[in-house]
Parts: C-alpha cells; sequence; structure tokens
C-alpha cells in the first residue's frame, strides 16, 4: 500500500510566526506538578509541550529544507530562520517554566493534539502535524478504496531513518493496520492482530481520526 513518494518530505511545512508564538502565549498559568520526582501531568501540559515541540520540529524542517534549496530567496531564509528564532525561545521560556522532567515525560504521553497546517500544495488537501513517539509526523488524509475506506499518509518532518510514508488504513471490516516494520512485523502475524496498535496507529485512534 505503499505507494507515496518519498521527495514529498522536502515540501516546505507553511507555520506561521503566529504559530511559532503561540507556544507561549498560551502558556497561561498551568504548569505541570512535581510530587516525589514524578511529573503528574494534566492533559493541557502535555499539550502544550507537545504542540510547542511539532512548532519547533516544523520550523526547524522548514530551516533544512530553504536552505537546502539551490539557489534559496534571502526572504524566505530570512522569514523561516525568524521563525525558527521565535519557535526556540517559546520552547526555551516552555522548558524553563515546566522543567525538563515534566517536558520529556509530556513528550512520551500518548497523543493528545494535532497541529492543523494551511494546505501546502500537496493537491490542496490539509496537512496536520502529529506528534508520534516524540517526532512529528505530517499527516495528510487521502481517499480511501473500498477494502481501506479511511486512509492516511503520515511521514516524519525530520530524520533519515524514515524517509518514506506511512499508510495508516482502517479495513472496510473494522480493523487496522499500518505499513511500518512495528505493526509488519510485531503484529500482523501474531495473535495481537486485531487488538493491538503500532505507535502510529494507536495515535491516530488516540485523536479520534481513524
Ligand atoms: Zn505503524
Amino acid at each position: 500500500m505503499r505507494h507515496g513518494r518519498a521527495g514529498e518530505r522536502a515540501a516546505p511545512v507553511v507555520i506561521s510566526s503566529h504559530d511559532a508564538g503561540q507556544a507561549q502565549s498560551n502558556r497561561g498559568k498551568s504548569a505541570g506538578r512535581v510530587s516525589a520526582g514524578r511529573p503528574m501531568l494534566d492533559r493541557r501540559v502535555v499539550e502544550l509541550v507537545q504542540r510547542g515541540w511539532m512548532i519547533l520540529e516544523a520550523a526547524t524542517a522548514d530551516v533544512e529544507v530553504a536552505e537546502s534549496q539551490p539557489t534559496p530567496s534571502e526572504e524566505m531564509l530570512w522569514s523561516c530562520r525568524s521563525t525558527l528564532a521565535e519557535a526556540v525561545r517559546a520552547w526555551e521560556a516552555l522548558k524553563a517554566e515546566l522543567g525538563p522532567q515534566t517536558v520529556r515525560a509530556a513528550l512520551e504521553a500518548p497523543t493528545t493534539s494535532a497541529l492543523e497546517l494551511s494546505p501546502t500544495g500537496s493537491r490542496g488537501r490539509s496537512v496536520a502535524l502529529v506528534l508520534i513517539g516524540g517526532f512529528t509526523y505530517a499527516a495528510v488524509r487521502v481517499p480511501g478504496v473500498e477494502l481501506a475506506p479511511i486512509q492516511w499518509r503520515i511521514i516524519r518532518l525530520r530524520g533519515h531513518h524514515e524517509i518514506d510514508p506511512y499508510y495508516v488504513c482502517r479495513l472496510a471490516d473494522g480493523a487496522i493496520q499500518c505499513d511500518c516494520a512495528e505493526w509488519t512485523y510485531r503484529i500482523a502475524e501474531t495473535e495481537r492482530h486485531g487488538k493491538a496498535h503500532c505507535k502510529h496507529s494507536a495515535a491516530l485512534v488516540e485523536l479520534g481520526w481513524i
């Protein structure tokens, strides 16, 4: 079912500087409570940290894409770099407020929310960022087929290990499947089939998307 083009990951994620500052302006007064060395996380803190991290990764990816262009425009470079600088400032402020333990725990917590982005030319479909296992993925709903009516294409924004997209599907019989190694080798052919999720399908189930 993997039929996407690896080259699509190079498409820049358009994220406005307003979004980059959002993590900081939304912080409010809620902070993680720490008891006996183990952070007690409320959902709002988890959401704040996960969104802040996704914004930071998206801004970093945009700078990487802009800088890798053969003839990058100065205006584009400046815009991407200033968005990144703003995202870094917001992230550092959040870390300073919550503490590294709470931040780590929030990044490892189940996916709580997605960041909707403006359409980026991916055939006009809107893209959302989703944090899965501490990494930011761009997720796009793609047209389903009779055997798999609901399908999502997800691809990691950064990192060298996962350059191809994964397809997470709900099949006509209600079963959920993914084409990642975790699902293919640890779930598909075992007694866990139909009961277990890989990290990708678990995140989309958590969001109610699949
Ligand atoms: Zn998977």
